[in-house]
């Protein structure tokens, strides 16, 4: 039986055609085998759908995520895969959402989206949604992950951030290897995909938004530290903290933290380097982050750190001891153990 594939277009540049004019604009979906005529050359069955309004990924929400995810789980049982066509500036946010939001998930899930419109001459959309519509189809391995496929590599979703607004080769996951790359022929690393789930698919849709990103700078006044702290509402906060999680050990700052985490804020230590993990207690400077209760990120990306931080306190969040254990855990492969 032939292999089906559903596309899920959002939006995002490589949507655009140029119109006579030369401006940009979203295209009609029916015009794909048109932008891309080597479609006609599949084996396998391509359906498509649109969400309903068509985004630049920069007005990503989680609402939208869940829109996704509930296409995902309508069509999970009619499809071997899903190609989710999005705009590259939110993509590794929306790959790490979806990898949180769908547990056990057992067919392959592929954003892509590219540098330049599909409508015009020297785009890399077209390449991008041939590759990646190869892997989704899952012919020669059905990949049981949200991942992310970029010029040549596929990335696991939640380890993918995007490091150029410039190059083609738009993404890179520093801390984990890619899982397949794609030349002449596809060579996948098949030690390091995920193993077939057990249990049916489950579909998480919660999220809780009330979170923040304290990034450090030499020079952070007390007064920013508190006034984000002190956000109404907030239930957790990310510290990008330098090199291996280490942080200002002024009293002041500690103090901050302290407090932030006596009112019931959970914080998670994260890194600001690209690649690497926190390491708390390897320099003094993060010791005392560690003494008052602050958790380690590990190697995780920041985009998979506020994601699964809004996806644990929108499911969990009413059980503080069950929200710091998941934090501390890998879900989905999105950090060391
Ligand atoms: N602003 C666009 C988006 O993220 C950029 C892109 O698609 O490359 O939707």
């Amino acid at each position: 039986m032939q292999n089906k594939v559903l596309i899920i277009y959002t939006g995002g540049t490589i949507g655009m055609v140029q119109g006579k004019d030369g401006s940009l604009h979203p295209f009609a979906l029916e015009g794909i085998y048109q932008a891309v005529p080597q479609l006609e050359m599949c084996d396998y069955k391509i359906d498509s759908c649109q969400l309903e309004n068509i985004i630049d990924s920069s007005n990503m929400t989680p609402k939208v995520w869940v829109d996704i995810a509930e296409i995902i789980e309508r069509e999970y049982q009619h499809y071997d895969g899903f190609l989710v066509l999005h705009g590259t500036d939110t993509m590794a946010y929306t790959a790490s959402a979806l990898s949180f939001m769908l547990e056990n998930l057992g067919k392959p899930v592929v954003l892509t989206g590219s540098q330049l419109p599909l409508g015009m001459l020297r785009s890399d959309g077209r390449e991008n949604i041939i590759s990646a519509l190869e892997i989704v189809a899952g012919k020669e391995l059905m990949i049981p992950e949200v991942c992310v496929f970029f010029e040549n590599r596929l990335y696991r979703g939640n380890r993918s951030t995007k490091v150029s607004a410039e190059n083609f080769d738009a993404f890179k996951s520093y801390n984990y290897p890619s899982l397949a790359k794609v030349g002449i022929t596809m060579t996948y690393k098949k030690h390091l995909i995920m193993p077939q789930p057990e249990g049916a698919l489950k579909v998480w849709k919660q999220f809780d938004e009330h979170i923040a990103v304290l990034k450090l700078f030499p020079g952070i006044t007390k007064e920013l530290v508190d006034s984000i702290l002190h956000t109404p509402g907030l239930k957790g906060a990310i510290i990008e903290a330098y090199g291996s999680g280490n942080a200002l050990t002024e009293e002041w700052f500690i103090n901050s933290l302290q407090d932030a985490i006596h009112r019931g804020i959970v914080l998670i230590d994260v890194t600001q380097c690209k690649a690497g993990s926190v390491k708390l207690r390897q320099y003094a400077a993060s010791c005392d982050m560690e003494r008052i209760g602050v958790i380690s990120g590990h190697d995780i990306t920041i985009e998979a750190a506020v994601t699964k931080m809004m996806h644990v306190l929108g499911n969990y969040g009413s059980d503080a001891e069950r929200v710091r254990k998941m934090l501390e855990t890998p879900l989905r492969g999105e950090m060391e153990g």
